[in-house]
């Protein structure tokens, strides 16, 4: 634990949310997850205690510090669950109106010194903490997926963020035993400038059929050594979240380079949105993955 933070709040019980509080949490700080509803928020928690539970049988973690992290996270229905935290961490749906709604909301119940963080994909972190009564006690703390497992952090500064709040940002990822890099505040970052590109010409690369989902998945496997495919990546990603990202990275550097692929775009209308949902390049409602196309 890092010296000024001891409680931290997540915002979105989805599936990056429900990592960076189990990730907290083990690392002994108390967590408030809050979600749209309380309902979603203890489902949140129930999907942590049996990813914590798995890691426990498999031997990966100690069973009383499992249960001990459990007792640290607080299911909340509301924003103002989150009055006492030092750190909250948005990681809802990657809209920024969604976003900017949460902010508004969320910043009047705030303690003045609570910092406050973005786990966009994306989004600009200046514009972000613009919508805030604090953009110098504002960052981006990018984790990856899945959380426990991925050692990375991203830090991505405001252009108001002060010294402070970035080597606490740090000193916090740090104590979860992150490694951090810091990227600059630019569309998508560091791995999303480089891996979303990729993605959707792994997308365009299927829908002008020169290969199919099984042939490109393996392609990229075996002869580019990817530990998974592009297109199941996208799945496990969420392709919502990859629209979104292609869109900013398409708006915000006005380069048609980046325009998203128009079966992603389907995909996501059809709300076949990969693991989360069921479907995506894969249906996932089976004993096996089986491909969509
Ligand atoms: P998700 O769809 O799994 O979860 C989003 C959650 O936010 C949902 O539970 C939803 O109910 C909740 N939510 C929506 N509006 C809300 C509101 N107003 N208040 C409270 N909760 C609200 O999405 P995710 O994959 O967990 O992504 C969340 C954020 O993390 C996005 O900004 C995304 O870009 C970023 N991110 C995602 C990944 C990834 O691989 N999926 C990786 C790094 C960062």
């Amino acid at each position: 634990m890092t010296g000024t933070i001891k409680t931290i709040g997540v915002i979105g019980a989805g599936q990056m949310g429900c990592g960076i509080a189990q990730v907290s949490a083990t690392a002994g700080y108390d967590v408030i997850l809050n979600d749209i509803s309380l309902e979603n928020a203890e489902n949140g928690k129930a999907k942590v205690v049996e990813a914590m539970d798995r890691a426990a049988k498999a031997g990966k973690m100690d069973a009383g510090d499992a249960s001990d992290a459990a007792a640290r996270i607080t299911p909340a229905g509301a924003l103002d669950d989150l009055a006492d935290c030092d750190l909250v961490i948005e990681a809802a749906s990657e809209k920024e109106e969604v976003k900017r709604a949460i902010f508004a909301k969320l910043c009047p119940v705030l303690k003045p010194e609570a910092m406050l963080a973005s786990n966009t994909s994306s989004i600009s972190i200046t514009r972000l903490a613009s919508a805030t009564d604090r953009p110098e006690r504002f960052m981006g703390i990018h984790f990856m997926n899945p959380v426990p497992r991925m050692k990375l952090v991203e830090l991505v500064r405001g252009i108001a963020t002060e010294d402070v709040t970035f080597e606490a940002s740090k000193a916090y990822a740090v104590s979860l035993g992150k490694t951090t890099t810091v990227s600059e505040d630019f569309p998508a970052f560091i791995v999303n400038r480089i891996l979303l590109p990729m993605i959707n010409e792994a997308i365009y690369t299927l829908y002008e059929g020169v290969g199919s989902v099984e042939a490109i998945d393996t392609a990229m496997k075996l002869g580019a050594n990817h530990p998974m495919g592009p297109l199941e990546l996208a799945d496990f990603i969420g392709l919502d979240t990859c629209l979104s990202i292609m869109q900013v990275l398409h708006d915000g550097l006005s380069d048609s380079k980046y325009r998203p692929c128009p079966l992603l775009v389907k995909y996501v209308e059809a709300g076949w949105l990969g693991r989360k949902t069921g479907r995506g390049f894969y249906d996932y409602r089976g004993a096996e993955p089986v491909p969509t196309r």
